[in-house]
């Protein structure tokens, strides 16, 4: 296996500090490294070659919250709210987790990363109940080609509980030895906001492990601007810390995370979803706070950063226009730009997770590229607008080359070493023991919640017929009323 690679001819989104676009130009890696970019480079021999014409090459994409363990459980909740999220996995089945289901999630979560260009993935991994768990997660994730972030969490236990654990303090000592560049670590807990602070004990641990702190910040009925508050009056506000969501804050919290430095993963497919807030990029941008992107669970939605962007760019805009018609004025140019939200994906990610040598394609960058282009379909052309392109037109499907660390993780489309027989046989183990302790008839009700009581199409006067909304619900056993047949 040769250790350079070049590919040629791409557009090339090098996200470093000017935004340079090389059109038609040359990535070369060397080892782990970007060594070179430019037209028409000189190569080592044997180097590897990529035709990357028509393409548009640019750094892996980085996501810094995502359950990973409950991939296992692909789209299960895709009709939940928050509520139904938490009554399920932190009161009701949680515990069910075993260490085997933890690795089977964060297997596939891993290896769809890698499928849709996301390089480098925060594993915020809160359903680790024993230190068996955290192995567990840890081993799937270094089975994989991809470079991640175990942060370590524990829903089923105080943060100042798990944290005092000398079982949890041995893991750090045994797994964070010779993990390289390619695994880190972050606490994950939540701050409730309750005066007395008990999570102070768990920002000490994270500080004593040298650990950044993760958090579920602003999200509505569960955490506030009382947590932002204490976390910064007590000096545990770092420039590491990571505010997950942050959609139900003030502007006393924003000010607080800006000027300490900390970053906002937003989430805004989750937000939209699950009841967190609005969206908060509209905001945010005002208090100049970094932003990187996440996609939180594929018990919802999928690990893409491709929804991210397109959903935070519609979420931000979507904002914009209302609070302006609100006013009576109409919005004649946006704000937000492709190109912030491509950035928020590649550099966005780096910067919270304090990697200046990812996220951008740049000698001496860590070699985590990845190359879009589809020629069979008819979305790959014309590029005009690679930003706009990478954040509106393409898709996964689109991602051709992924390289992590200087190797070759998915080629031509597909990916490299992906055991799909085996991962999806130990997902189906997990899914079968999941069905068997839950019982079916539970299991079935958690897919399908209820619908909210006194859901109903309104009778409507403009439609001159006999439409009788009663009678066409109960045949169709829909919320969907029938338009007027006009007879
Ligand atoms: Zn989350």
């Amino acid at each position: 296996m040769t250790d350079s690679i070049v590919l040629r001819g791409g557009t090339v989104l090098t996200m470093d500090d000017s935004h340079t676009i090389h059109q038609a130009a040359d990535v070369l890696v060397v080892g782990d490294k970007i060594e070179a970019v430019g037209p028409s480079l000189e190569v080592p021999d044997g180097t590897q070659e990529v035709d990357a014409s028509g393409g548009i090459v640019m750094p892996g994409m980085i996501d810094t919250h995502r359950h990973m363990w409950q991939t296992a459980m692909r789209a299960y909740g895709a009709d939940w709210t928050l509520t139904q999220y938490f009554v399920w996995y932190y009161l009701e089945h949680g515990k069910a987790f075993r260490p085997e289901d933890i690795h089977a999630g964060n297997l596939l979560a891993a290896w769809e990363s890698l499928e849709a260009g996301v390089t480098t993935t925060v594993d915020w991994s809160h359903g680790l109940q024993t230190v068996d768990h955290a192995d567990a997660a840890v081993d799937a994730l270094q089975a994989t080609p991809g470079r991640f972030v175990l942060a370590y969490g524990n829903i089923q236990a105080g943060p100042w509980e798990w944290t005092a654990d000398p079982e949890v303090r041995k893991f750090f000592e045994r797994r964070r030895t010779g993990t390289g560049d390619m695994l880190g670590f972050q606490l994950a807990f939540d701050v409730t906001g309750d005066p007395s602070f008990p999570e102070r004990a768990a920002f000490e641990a994270a500080r004593e492990l040298g650990l950044p702190v993760t958090t579920h910040a602003g999200v509505w009925g569960a955490t506030n601007d009382d947590g932002i508050r204490l976390i910064h009056e007590n000096g545990f506000a770092a420039p590491e810390n990571i505010y997950v969501h942050s959609a139900t804050l003030t502007t006393d919290s924003y000010q607080r995370i800006a000027a300490s430095g900390g970053s906002i993963s937003v989430s805004t497919e989750s937000e939209q979803s699950a009841g967190q807030g609005y969206p908060p990029t509209w905001q945010v941008r005002q208090y100049a706070i970094p932003v990187s992107l996440s996609q939180d669970t594929s018990v919802w939605w999928s690990g893409d950063l491709f929804s991210a962007m397109r959903s935070t760019l519609g979420a931000d805009r979507s904002r914009e226009h209302l609070e302006a018609h609100v006013k009576g004025d109409t919005v004649t140019a946006l704000s937000l730009r492709a190109e912030q939200v491509v950035h928020w994906a590649t550099r966005g990610g780096a910067h919270a997770l304090g990697r200046d040598d990812l996220g951008r394609i740049t000698p001496g960058a860590k070699a985590d590229v990845i190359l879009i282009k589809n020629d069979a379909s008819p979305v790959s052309f014309p590029l005009l607008n690679p930003y706009g392109h990478v954040a509106f037109q393409a898709q996964r499907g689109d991602v051709h080359t992924v390289i992590v660390d200087g190797r070759v993780v998915k080629a031509d489309g597909k990916l490299v070493g992906f055991d799909a027989a085996a991962v999806r046989r130990s997902v189906d183990a997990t899914i079968a023991h999941l069905r068997f302790s839950m019982g079916e008839e539970t299991w079935q009700a958690g897919m399908h919640p209820e619908m909210p009581a006194g859901s109903k199409v309104l009778d409507n006067p403009y439609q001159y017929t006999d439409f009788q909304s009663e009678k066409t619900h109960g045949a169709r056993g829909s919320m969907f009323g029938e338009p007027g047949s006009g007879s």
